[in-house]
């Protein structure tokens, strides 16, 4: 038998997000407070890597759907008193070792 543990979390337990640099050689991190809106870094901060660009229509679609993301979050903590309903995101434990290996 295997045991999973899992954790949930409401949209307004998010108090930030965390943008990682996707070069291989700088690897910076960048904090933006949930609640002060989502606007997303263009480029890396440290080594000017661009995170958002407009070079080809799936590019676009995924710069638009990460804003899109973040949007919807906040609008859903806003305006959640309107729901029948609480979302809950799952998250999936680390497991030992793994962790390590991503941070
Ligand atoms: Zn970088």
């Amino acid at each position: 038998m295997t045991i999973e543990k899992h954790h949930s979390i409401t949209l307004d337990e998010i108090v930030a997000y965390e943008f990682r640099c996707g070069n291989p050689s700088c690897g910076a991190r960048m904090m933006i407070i949930a609640a002060t809106g989502a606007s997303v870094p263009g480029r890396c901060p440290q080594c000017g890597h661009t995170w958002l660009e407009s070079s080809s229509p799936e590019a676009e679609a995924a710069e638009k759907a990460l804003k899109q993301l973040l949007q919807a979050f906040a609008n859903v903590v806003r305006l959640k008193r309107f729901l029948g309903c609480e979302l809950y995101l799952q998250l999936r434990s680390s497991k030992e070792g793994e962790n390590a290996e991503r941070n």
